[in-house]
């Protein structure tokens, strides 16, 4: 059973790093930031469009490994329409998600598809792979120009 969810994980996270989702710039963004992780090699520019106090489109380019790039692709999607607030809170189980603290199956429901990387805490080196991309949209959010770094 749980090797059946590992690869329905592996599945999704395939799909995406392969067929990558928002995977273009915005050219009048409000916002955008690029992300290094040197560890893996990793690079993301993450671009949004904000309209009050909401994300009202998000696309990334860069060239990542599959983790990094699903990872970008799944939060462009998953952050479209939704609040600063909202993002934030999802950014937050997010990254406890990934590096293993105390995580409640309501908390991983609340995360929904973004829950396929829980497997990640497992591989402590893909973790960052995986949370680069959030970084970098709160850098972006931020509109900030030194560029993020894992590191
Ligand atoms: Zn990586």
């Amino acid at each position: 059973m749980m090797s059946d969810l590992d690869d329905l994980y592996q599945q999704v996270i395939l799909d995406h790093g392969r067929k990558p989702r928002n995977f273009h710039a915005i050219d009048d963004a409000s916002g955008r930031a690029e992300g290094f992780n040197p560890l893996c090699g990793d690079r993301v520019t993450v671009y949004l469009k904000r309209d009050d106090g909401h994300i009202a489109d998000a696309a990334f380019t860069g060239s990542g490994c599959a983790i990094c790039t699903a990872s970008a692709s799944m939060m462009t999607q998953v952050v479209k329409g939704k609040s600063l607030a909202d993002i934030e809170m999802i950014f937050e189980r997010f990254h406890e998600m990934t590096t293993g603290r105390e995580f409640t199956p309501q908390q991983a429901e609340a995360l929904g598809k973004l829950a396929v990387f829980a497997g990640v805490k497992k591989y402590p080196v893909r973790v960052k792979c995986a949370t680069l991309p959030w970084h970098t949209l709160k850098a972006a959010i931020e509109n900030k120009q030194q560029p993020v770094s894992t590191e």
